[in-house]
């Protein structure tokens, strides 16, 4: 494994957040002197040192510099092996202001410590065994997650489920090789230590293995990216009031006067715990008046295609009350060009002037994916909209994921599909190959490259240049 193992020096950062004010701030040490150089800097009521200390305990004291006090701390000491990085690791807590914790900072430095790259301390964590490269990527999603939701699917990955799947997957695999090459050392002989059919079923059950969990991280990486929704329809349907209803304040200025909105509008919220991007657009063919009015709606025309190329469902708003209209008619058909998912959306229906199921008749033949009646403004079945938006991202019926379906979606990021992508390709070709009846050398190879790919992904075969990238993306002090 080609990786960096410089790590004898100690290295300090502060681990709370750096601006703003806080109740209390950390500073955090690991590596071999944390303890000596809080030796330096700690005083105690008692007068005992941080070396004198049991692991694993905390004790209350001043940080001075010289004689002068910086601040009144807590101090924890825990020594190698059983920490956060598997080094001698101390924790000061101060008062959560930036310059006091700076101090800390700049005194811990000038006692021997170095400042800490981003995400060093995880980093130490795999470099010394403590957790593997997934875990570590799921430290930094942990911190980064948006949703309450993401956050318990990415905190059972901290327990290295995904881990353990991909390490059986690879042990049966190096099993599966091993056989493989004493076959082929005894080919002359003849003896098969493995049967070709016995190969294809472990190939066969491992690529399944391998499709569910790329499928389990499609699922939940919604959580995690979550979708886009755009709002289309004619002026004056009740767009605006829809986007309102949807996130449940007044963002957007509604208004009778027909063609109000003419920018795309967007807001992110979350359905369910999936963050949505919805946007209201100024809708396709307003009426024209003047030159300058019809510059301004070519530009939101085309700022709405656009929002539309982006989304992943469109929500097609109709109003009840004017029934189906040639305007309606001329949206549908270029909507119907697009390909995406559309809800049909038959707004008003406190009005009550029309039947939806003629509106429904009238624009059967572009069949939506969905349709529904809502009352925007008296927010009328904006659960049941909801609910189906939903349906259409996860593709399942059920709200969200309980405990035990947790493990079945898993967050991640393109490093990680690619790595899985490229492992199943590599086994479907090891299977291709021996059902041509070729030599059992090279599907020996592609097994192998699956084997690089999945080592690649739990961090057993990574070189230095991906772990720099995957750890610059964490912040400092983590
Ligand atoms: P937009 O131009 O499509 O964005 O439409 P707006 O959201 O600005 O709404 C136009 C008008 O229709 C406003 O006066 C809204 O109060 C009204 N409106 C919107 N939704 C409903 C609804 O569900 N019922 C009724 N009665 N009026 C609505």
């Amino acid at each position: 494994m080609a990786i960096k193992n410089n790590i004898e020096d100690t290295i300090v950062a502060i681990s709370t957040p750096v601006s703003g004010e806080g109740g209390i701030g950390i500073v955090r040490l690991s590596g071999p002197d944390s303890i000596s150089i809080a030796d330096k800097i700690f005083f105690s009521k008692d007068g005992k040192k941080p070396s004198e200390y049991s692991t694993h305990t905390v004790h209350y004291g001043w940080i001075k510099e010289e004689d002068k006090i910086v601040d009144e701390v807590l101090l924890t000491v825990m020594k190698a092996p059983k920490t956060y990085t598997r080094e001698d690791i101390v924790e000061i807590s101060g008062h959560g202001g930036p310059i006091v914790l700076r101090k800390i900072l700049d005194l811990c430095i000038k006692n021997g410590g170095r400042l800490a790259r981003p995400g060093e301390f995880t980093e130490r964590a795999f470099l010394n065994g403590r957790i593997d490269l997934l875990q570590a990527e799921a430290v930094c999603d942990l911190i980064r997650s948006k949703t309450s939701h993401s956050a318990n699917i990415i905190a059972n990955q901290l327990k290295g489920v995904l881990s353990e799947k991909i390490k059986k997957i690879r042990k049966e695999l190096i099993n599966l090789i091993s056989n493989i090459e004493v076959s082929l050392d005894y080919s002359e002989e003849d003896i098969k230590f493995i049967s070709n059919k016995e190969t294809e079923e472990i190939l066969k059950t491992n690529i399944e293995k391998i499709e569910e969990i790329l499928k389990a991280l499609k699922k939940g990486n919604i959580y995690k990216e979550g979708i886009k929704v755009c709002i289309i329809g004619k002026p004056n349907v009740g767009k605006s009031s829809l986007l309102n209803a949807l996130v449940s304040d007044d963002r957007s200025i509604v208004s009778h006067i027909p063609g109000t909105t003419r920018d795309v509008v967007s807001e992110t919220f979350c359905i369910r715990d999936i963050p949505v991007t919805i946007m209201d657009t100024a809708g396709i063919g307003l009426t024209k008046t003047s030159e300058d009015e019809n510059f301004l709606q070519k530009l939101s025309e085309e700022k709405t295609l656009n929002a539309i190329s982006k989304s992943d469902i469109i929500l097609f708003i109709v109003d009840i009350s004017s029934g189906v209209t040639e305007e309606d008619i001329k949206i549908a058909d270029n909507l119907s060009k697009k390909n995406k998912k559309t809800i049909l959306v038959i707004n008003k229906i406190d009005l009550k002037k029309n039947d939806a199921k003629e509106i429904f008749e009238k624009l059967k033949k572009y069949n939506f994916f969905e349709s529904i009646t809502c009352s925007a403004l008296y927010k009328i079945n904006i659960d049941k909209l909801e609910d189906k938006i939903v349906q259409m991202t996860t593709g399942s019926n059920s709200e969200l994921s309980t405990p035990d379906t947790i493990e079945t979606e898993f967050i991640g990021n393109a490093r990680q599909e690619q790595a899985l992508t490229k492992a199943s390709e590599n086994l479907v070709n090891a299977l291709n190959s021996i059902s041509n009846n070729e030599s059992l050398e090279f599907s020996a190879l592609y097994i192998k490259s699956a084997l690089d790919s999945l080592g690649e992904l739990i961090g057993e075969t990574t070189t230095e240049e991906i772990l720099d990238t995957i750890f610059s993306k964490f912040c400092v002090g983590k």
